[in-house]
C-alpha cells in the first residue's frame, strides 16, 4: 500500500539543536545497525521505518557495514526511499558511515582517504541518493594521520556528497583534535557519536566537556546497552532477542548474575516512575542537555513506541538520581 506521512507527525517529538549548528535533530534517533540486513524480514523494517517518521523521528543512523551481510541495511533503506520516502527527503537527516571493514585489501577498512571517498560513492548507490547529510569516520585509525582522515571529511562535503561531517569512537583528546583540524579546513564537526548509557559511562570523563567546550553536538548509540536496559531479559534469553540470533552482537556471556541484578533494581525504580525501564534509560540520558539526541535500535514498531513515549517524563528527583548510582554502584563477586 502507498504510503502517506502522519499528518500528525511533528506533534509528539521533541527536537533539540545539534551543537551551534542549523540542525535540530529529534530526542530520538532510529539507528539500523540490527534489524535491517536483507537476513531481517523487509515488511518488519518498512513498519518500523515508518512508524518512526510519523512519530517525527527525522533523522536515521546507517553505516557501509550494517547487515549483515554488509551493505544490505543501507540497500533497505535504498528501497525504502524508492518506495516511501522520496517526497520526504527534505524532512530527513539520513547519516552513513565509514572505517571498520567493508571489502578485501589495503583499501576497504580504517580512516585512509582512498577508503573514506570510495566507500562514501558505494553507500550513495545503496541508498540511492545523491547525498547523506551527515558523513562519519565510525573510528580513529592509529595508522592514518588525523589530517588525511579529517580532510577526506572536508573533501566529501566538498563535492557535495554529504552535508555535514562527524566522527565516532574517537576519544576526547582524538575528538579535541579532529574538532581543530576540520573547524581549519571550514568543515565544522556537526556531531560525535559515542556509546553511552547507564552500563557504559566512558564519555563522562572528558569527551562530553571538550564536545561542550567546542560547542559539538552528540548522539549516543546503544542507549539501553543493545537490549540490557529493557525488561527483555528479565525472564531468561527470548529466542527472537539480539542475544539469541546468531548474528546479533550481545553475547550471552555478557548478561552476567550481576547485570542482572541491577536491570531487576532499575526495572523496579522505573516502575515507580510509572516508566518502563527503556523509557527511563532513555530519559536518564536526555537529561544531560549535551546529549543531543539518543540513537536506538529495535525490532518491532511497539518497542519503538515504547521508547519515544519516553518523552512524557524526562525529570529525575535527586533521591531517584541517588538511587540509580546506588544500583550501578552493586558488586556481586
Ligand atoms: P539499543 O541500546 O537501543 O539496543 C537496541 C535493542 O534494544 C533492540 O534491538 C531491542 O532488542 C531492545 N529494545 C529497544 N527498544 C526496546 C523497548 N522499548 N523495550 C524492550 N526492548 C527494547 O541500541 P543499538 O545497540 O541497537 O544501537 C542503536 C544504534 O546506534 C545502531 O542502530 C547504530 O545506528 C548506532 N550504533 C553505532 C555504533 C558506532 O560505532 N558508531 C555502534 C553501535 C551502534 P531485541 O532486538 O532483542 O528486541
Amino acid at each position: 500500500m502507498e504510503y502517506l506521512a502522519s499528518d500528525a507527525r511533528y506533534s509528539q517529538m521533541l527536537y533539540r539543536r545539534c551543537g551551534n549548528s542549523g540542525i535540530n535533530l529529534p530526542a530520538i534517533s532510529l539507528g539500523l545497525w540490527h534489524n535491517f540486513g536483507s537476513v531481517d524480514d523487509f515488511k518488519n523494517s518498512q513498519q518500523i521505518l515508518r512508524r518512526a517518521f510519523d512519530l517525527g523521528i527525522t533523522h536515521f543512523d546507517l553505516a557501509n557495514n550494517y547487515g549483515p551481510p554488509p551493505g544490505s541495511a543501507e540497500e533497505t533503506f535504498g528501497a525504502m526511499i524508492e518506495k516511501d520516502f522520496k517526497s520526504y527527503r527534505d524532512e530527513m537527516i539520513i547519516s552513513t558511515k565509514a572505517g571498520y571493514t567493508m571489502w578485501p585489501g589495503p583499501y576497504g577498512d580504517w580512516g585512509s582517504k582512498k577508503y573514506l571517498v570510495a566507500s562514501l560513492n558505494q553507500s550513495l548507490k545503496r541508498l540511492k541518493l545523491d547525498y547523506v547529510d551527515v558523513f562519519y569516520s565510525h573510528r580513529p585509525d592509529p595508522n592514518t594521520p588525523i589530517e588525511e582522515t579529517m580532510t577526506a571529511l572536508d573533501l566529501l562535503v566538498r563535492q557535495g556528497k554529504a552535508l555535514y561531517v562527524g566522527i565516532s569512537n574517537y576519544s576526547a583528546e582524538q575528538t579535541e583534535k579532529a574538532i581543530q583540524i576540520l573547524r581549519s579546513l571550514g568543515t565544522p564537526c556537526l556531531i560525535h557519536q559515542p556509546r553511552y548509557s547507564m552500563f557504559d559511562r566512558w564519555v563522562e570523563n572528558g569527551l562530553l566537556d571538550v564536545l561542550e567546550r567546542n560547542s559539538v553536538g552528540s548522539i549516543v548509540f546503544s542507549p539501553l546497552a543493545q537490549g540490557l536496559l529493557t525488561d527483555r531479559y528479565l525472564k531468561g534469553i527470548p529466542q527472537d532477542s539480539r542475544a539469541a540470533k546468531p548474528h546479533g552482537f550481545l553475547q550471552q556471556n555478557q548478561i552476567t548474575v550481576e547485570v542482572l541484578r541491577k536491570i531487576e533494581a532499575l526495572n523496579a525504580l522505573a516502575k515507580e516512575r510509572n516508566q518502563t525501564l527503556a523509557q527511563m534509560a532513555i530519559a536518564w540520558l536526555l537529561k544531560d542537555s549535551r546529549v543531543t539526541s539518543v540513537l536506538v535500535g529495535v525490532s518491532s514498531t511497539s518497542q519503538l513506541e515504547g521508547c519515544v513515549d519516553a518523552l512524557n517524563n524526562l525529570s529525575f528527583s535527586l533521591i531517584e538520581l541517588e538511587n540509580i548510582e546506588k544500583i550501578l554502584a552493586m558488586r556481586i563477586e
